[in-house]
């Protein structure tokens, strides 16, 4: 295998997706994690009958999220003990199945389920969505590539409004067990006072329940309107922010993320960016953006213009998933990109935004590429 073989292998993994045999599946959702929709389903076909997992890990520690594609050639199964991965022809790699929290089987002092105010992403971090709710999806306006209303109506797998004591009880369980080092929340559109109060006291509580002075991992907030809003977010005491912009072209922005683009343009974006990283510090604010919808030359143009702010990216690999408007298109090859996601981590690199990993890592989400493209280039 070349230096870039399992990015690869996870860039394939990706686009065409993947399935197991029932036998490779048998402990998923009791020794391992199975996937729990906290948000979005990223898997190509729904399937609500069967428990998936959420992620694996391939023999360097690459992390995959598993989407679902019955039509795909890759397969996991079991053999002599071992899961094998391999492309309908030949055995690829071993794979290992993550293993299930112990508080996904366990309930907070109000009787909640756990597994259903917070989930596991990757190895190690917590993710919190405080409201599964979005807005725009009552005016048609949702972005294109998103699922969120379908994923809850098809699943209805997590509580869609979460107590705060609840999230707090849940992110002490889940760093008592070892294995979580940071924390993802965020949530659906809100008043930008009420989100700010409520991060707030999400972020207090998850301090008082965990001992932290200051919480590893990220706040996704909807972007504040001036310097005194993220002054408030830092007072939190979360060491990081990150703002969701999706797609950097400004006119691609306003076609594929209708609603949102109404709210938030590109510019304010940016200011947001801007502002935070005089705040939090460079290498501790993140733009996250859908990868594999725009043209590549706008990416890596974002790419640029963000990590030469100071800022940390994290691209996910666009799934054309069920319930989105873009259900049964196609994402580029994975050659496309391999050769993006390369040039994006060159321009990381060399811009030399501090890597954060503190906050989120490698280890953090299957469905990010530049942070294994940066792994491999020493910065992790
Ligand atoms: S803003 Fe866009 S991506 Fe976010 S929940 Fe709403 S429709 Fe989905």
């Amino acid at each position: 295998m070349n230096k870039y073989g399992y990015l690869e292998l996870k860039a394939e993994l990706l686009i065409n997706g993947i399935n197991a045999t029932p036998k490779a599946l048998k402990e998923v959702g009791t020794k391992y994690k199975e996937q729990n929709h906290g948000l979005f389903g990223w898997d190509f076909e729904d399937h609500t009958n069967i428990a998936l997992p959420d992620d694996f890990a391939l023999p360097d520690g690459t992390i995959v999220q598993f989407r679902r594609s019955s039509r795909s050639n890759y397969l996991v199964d079991q053999k002599d003990g071992k899961l094998i991965l391999n492309d309908g022809k030949k055995e690829l790699c071993q794979i290992r199945w993550l293993d299930r929290p112990k508080y996904y089987s366990q309930e907070t002092s109000s009787g909640n389920r756990m597994v259903k105010i917070g989930q596991v992403g990757g190895e190690d971090c917590q993710f919190f969505c405080y409201q599964n709710y979005c807005s725009h999806f009552s005016t048609n306006e949702q972005c294109l590539f998103c699922n969120l209303v379908s994923t809850s109506n098809t699943y209805d797998s997590v509580l869609k409004k979460k107590d705060t004591d609840d999230i707090g009880e849940v992110a002490k369980a889940a760093f008592g067990e070892g294995n979580v080092k940071h924390i993802l929340l965020t949530g659906g559109c809100f008043n930008h006072q009420k989100e700010i109060e409520l991060v707030s006291n999400i972020v207090k509580t998850i301090r008082e329940h965990t001992g932290f002075d200051r919480v590893p991992g990220t706040i996704l907030p909807s972007p504040p309107k001036n310097l005194e809003e993220i002054q408030k977010y830092y007072e939190s005491g979360i060491k990081a922010i990150g703002f969701s912009m999706e797609i950097w072209s400004e006119k691609l922005y306003q076609a594929i993320c209708p609603g949102k683009s109404k709210n938030v343009s590109h510019d304010a974006f940016v200011k947001s960016i801007q502002n935070a990283i005089k705040v939090f510090g460079e290498g501790n604010v993140y733009g996250v953006l859908v990868m594999g919808i725009e043209p590549k030359e706008n990416f890596v143009e974002g790419v640029k213009t963000l990590a030469g702010m100071g800022a940390n990216i994290v691209p996910f690999v666009w799934s054309p998933n069920p319930g989105s408007k873009l259900e049964g298109h196609r994402a580029p090859t994975s050659k496309w990109y391999i050769d993006t996601i390369k040039e994006a981590a060159d321009i990381v690199k060399e811009a030399k935004v501090p890597c954060g990993t503190e906050n989120h890592c490698y280890r953090c989400d299957g469905n990010s590429l530049l942070h294994d493209a940066l792994r491999l280039k020493g910065i992790e």
